[in-house]
């Protein structure tokens, strides 16, 4: 929501812009009149979208419809640079608070707001080349993958198919890849940022460094607008997806074993283990998976699960392995592969989009350096299988972190969890006819309770693509040793904190 804070920051940064003290600030916190709305809309290439546009519901959409309730003043659909300026200068010259939007993924909301919505979604080029690719803030997974596949070039990404470079390179940027060749921001070779005073700087290794630095980890909506991003190819020989399922009477083995396989498993493996309640119904029984994809031959990879199942001591339900390579490996992941790219996006993203939106869910997580000993894997289960509702959704994630992202220096980037070897990811989900008071209640005391069990066996950090606004200690959880060097960039970067959110650096 946006605070009466974040109004004032606007107003300050408006009149520092224009040479005026802080004296006043207060009396410009009121939202553009309707002449200055037109005259945005006349400097951009692109669309405004304000409240009584026909169009207005779908514009101000994130990913999950818990959000919903938020109520933009405008949604600028901007598609240049250009175009980013002028919403930039609008809203510091009127007072209102403005949010980058890419994807619309953010778990805290954190890309709307009750001021403007800067959308970048369709800065969205992936131009593949042969050292590197450009890509665009509102090139979405699915998008990156086709185009990067096509050419023969991989690129770590995420495994949800519409989230967007915008957040999730800033972020960090986990996925199947994250072990054999890191994370998403490892790859980067620079980064176009409209900063807040409307100047456009591209930063790298050679110039901007400390700004390159914090946009490498420091999360997204912090320190400017970003508007492209350049990527260095890699090469992924070949991808086989696999899926081991297990009787759930094992799970206590597959949850150690799976740990305990892990640090000696090769970094062309990444894992998860997966255990899921579909329907918490106190008689339901969940599932149990063990998955991942291996860069290299299905013959290699057999021996690599060879060693897992004996890790396990105990037989999958089932075993497969698909060999389909990075492109089509990845669009199974993103459960596309029957799709064309245009319908593997979110409906309402183009007229072919088929995906659906997200209703309530919330997500807890944190990393883990060590394996969780075994009486706190007896509590880990207790608290999963804990108060057992009817309809309700629930999952917990362990994902393999390490290999390539552990080559890099905790400082080296802003993102500073390079020695977690994996992830612990908690949901709970309702279907939107539970989606009420009483079983929101319900579902968030089941998550913070299963947190906390969590949390005593965990490294307290939290990886801050997974944004948790329920954080109380969230710049030591996201940033660590880290947060001065965020602060120092920030006040550099936007040093009257125009870029604000309730999870802000500064
Ligand atoms: C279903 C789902 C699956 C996910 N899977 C993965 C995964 O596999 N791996 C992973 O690492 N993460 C994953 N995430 C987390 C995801 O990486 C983050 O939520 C990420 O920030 C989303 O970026 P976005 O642009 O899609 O979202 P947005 O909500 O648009 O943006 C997220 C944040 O970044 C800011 N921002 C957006 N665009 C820009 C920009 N151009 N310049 C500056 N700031 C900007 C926003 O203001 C907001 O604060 C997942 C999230 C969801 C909901």
């Amino acid at each position: 929501m946006t605070t009466r804070r974040a109004v004032l920051k606007g107003g300050a940064a408006a009149l520092a812009l224009a040479g005026l003290g802080a004296a006043g600030a207060a009396s410009s916190s009121a939202l553009a009149g309707k002449t200055e709305w037109e005259r945005l809309q006349r400097r951009l290439t692109g669309r405004l979208v304000l409240p009584s546009s026909g169009d207005y519901d779908l514009a101000k959409q994130l990913h999950r419809t818990m959000f919903d309730g938020i109520r933009p003043a405008g949604v600028a659909y901007c598609e240049t640079v250009g175009d980013v300026r002028a919403c930039l200068s609008f809203a510091q010259h009127n007072g209102v608070p403005a949010v980058p939007r890419s994807g619309g993924h953010s778990y805290g909301g954190y890309s709307t707001t009750e001021g403007l919505v800067i959308d970048v979604s369709r800065l969205n080029t992936v131009q593949v080349g042969e050292h590197a690719t450009v890509v665009g803030p509102g090139a979405q997974l699915t998008d990156l993958v086709d185009a990067a596949g096509a050419h023969g070039v991989g690129l770590a990404s995420g495994i949800c198919p519409t989230v967007a470079m915008g957040g999730y390179l800033q972020g960090g940027g986990i996925g199947w890849q994250t072990r054999s060749l890191g994370l998403g921001c490892d790859s980067l070779e620079s980064v176009q940022v409209v900063l807040a005073d409307g100047s456009v700087v591209t930063c790298s290794e050679h110039q901007h460094q400390d700004l390159f630095w914090a946009l490498r980890g420091g999360g997204g909506g912090n320190f400017g607008i970003v508007t492209r991003y350049e990527r260095r190819n890699s090469t992924i020989p070949g991808m086989v997806n696999y899926t081991l399922a297990w009787d759930w009477d094992h799970v206590k083995d597959v949850v150690e074993g799976w740990q305990r396989w892990l640090p000696g498993a090769p970094r062309e493996m990444s894992g998860r283990c997966l255990l899921g309640l579909l329907n918490a119904a106190p008689d339901a029984t969940p599932l149990l998976i063990t998955d991942g994809t291996f860069l290299g031959s299905p013959e290699d990879l057999d021996a690599h699960l060879d060693a897992l199942v004996s890790a396990i001591g105990r037989a999958p339900a089932a075993r497969d392995a698909e060999d389909l390579g990075f492109r089509d490996g990845m669009m199974s992941w993103f459960k596309c592969s029957d799709k064309t790219v245009a319908q593997c996006h979110r409906v309402g993203h183009n007229p072919e989009a088929t995906l659906p939106r997200a209703g309530f869910q919330i997500d807890r997580s944190r990393l883990f350096k060590e394996a969780v000993p075994s009486s706190g894997v007896d509590e880990i289960l207790a608290a999963f299988d804990a108060e057992r509702r009817a309809g309700h959704i629930r999952f917990i994630h362990l994902f393999a972190l390490g290999g390539a992202a552990s080559d890099v220096p905790r400082t080296a980037t802003a993102y500073v969890h390079r020695d977690a070897r994996f992830s612990v990811d908690l949901a709970t989900v309702l279907p939107p006819v539970m989606d009420n008071d009483e079983e929101r209640a319900a579902a968030r005391a089941w998550i913070d309770r299963a947190f906390t069990v969590t949390d005593q066996y965990s490294a307290h950090e939290t990886y801050q693509n997974y944004i948790d606004p329920d954080l109380a200690d969230w710049r030591q959880a996201y940033y660590a040793e880290n947060y001065p060097r965020l602060v120092k960039a920030k006040r550099t970067y936007d040093p009257h904190g125009f870029f604000d959110f309730a999870q802000s650096i500064g």
